[in-house]
C-alpha cells in the first residue's frame, strides 16, 4: 500500500504513522525525521536545512522532492510506504504523483488527521522528546515557532488536502482521542479491517 498521512503539526502523524505503517508491514518515511537526523548529524544536507527548520518555514522544494525521491528508490519502498510529512505543497504533491507515473505506481489512499488549532497548540507546547534518555523540547515546539508553523501549514500544506480530494483519495478522520481510537479510524478509512489487533488481507 502507498499512503500518505497529513495533518498539521501536533496531529499525531508521527505517532500514528509509526504504528499504521508497523501494521502494514510497509516502512514510514518522516521528512521531518530525516531532516532532523542531518541537522544533528551536521550532514551537508543538515547544514542546508537547519536554519528552516528552526524557524518552522518549509525546506524548499527542490530539496525536499529530491530526497524523497532517493527515499522511494530503495528497496524497502518497493512494495508500498507511508510518507509522513510529505507533501507539504501543491507543488510537492504535483511532482510526488510525477515521480509515481515514472516507476509505475500510483498512491492508494491519503489520510487527512484532523485536529483543531487550539488543541494542537495545547499538544506542541506541552510536547517533549526522549534524546538520549532525556526530555527534551524540539527548538521548534516553542510558542512563537509553533505559531508560524500552523500559519505554514493553514496557507502552503492545508491546499494539499484538496488536491487529493479531487483525485479522489483524501479520506479525512477525527484525531481526535485516544491513540488505539485515531488508529482504528484511520484503518477504517484504508479499508483494512481488525482495527485492535492484527491487518486483515494486507
Ligand atoms: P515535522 O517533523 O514533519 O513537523 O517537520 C519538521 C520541519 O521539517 C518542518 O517545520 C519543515 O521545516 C521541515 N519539513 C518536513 N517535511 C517537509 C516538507 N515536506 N517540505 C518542506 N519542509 C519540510
Amino acid at each position: 500500500m502507498r499512503i500518505v498521512l497529513l495533518g498539521p503539526p501536533g496531529a499525531g502523524k508521527g505517532t500514528q504513522a509509526q504504528i499504521i505503517a508497523g501494521k502494514l508491514g510497509v516502512p514510514a518515511i518522516s521528512t521531518g525525521d530525516i531532516f532532523r537526523a542531518n541537522v544533528s548529524g551536521q550532514t551537508e544536507l543538515g547544514k542546508q536545512v537547519k536554519t528552516y527548520l528552526d524557524a518552522g518555514n518549509l525546506v524548499p522544494d527542490e530539496i525536499t522532492v529530491a530526497m524523497v525521491k532517493d527515499r522511494l528508490a530503495e528497496p524497502d519502498a518497493e512494495q508500498g510506504f507511508l510518507l509522513d510529512g510529505f507533501p507539504r505543497s501543491i507543488p510537492q504533491a504535483e511532482q510526488l504523483r510525477d515521480s509515481l507515473t515514472d516507476l509505475g505506481q500510483k498512491l492508494d489512499r491519503v489520510v487527512e488527521l484532523v485536529v483543531d488549532e487550539d488543541e494542537l497548540v495545547r499538544r506542541l507546547s506541552g510536547r517533549r522528546m526522549v534524546v538520549d534518555g532525556k526530555e527534551v523540547q524540539r527548538d521548534d515546539d516553542k510558542p512563537e515557532t509553533v505559531r508560524h508553523r500552523l500559519g505554514v501549514y493553514r496557507e502552503q500544506t492545508a491546499p494539499v488536502a484538496g488536491f487529493y480530494e479531487g483525485e479522489g483519495l483524501l479520506s479525512r478522520i477525527d484525531a481526535i482521542g485516544e491513540i488505539d481510537e485515531v488508529t482504528g479510524r484511520a484503518l477504517r478509512a484504508l479499508g483494512v479491517e481488525g482495527e485492535a489487533g492484527q491487518p486483515a488481507g494486507v
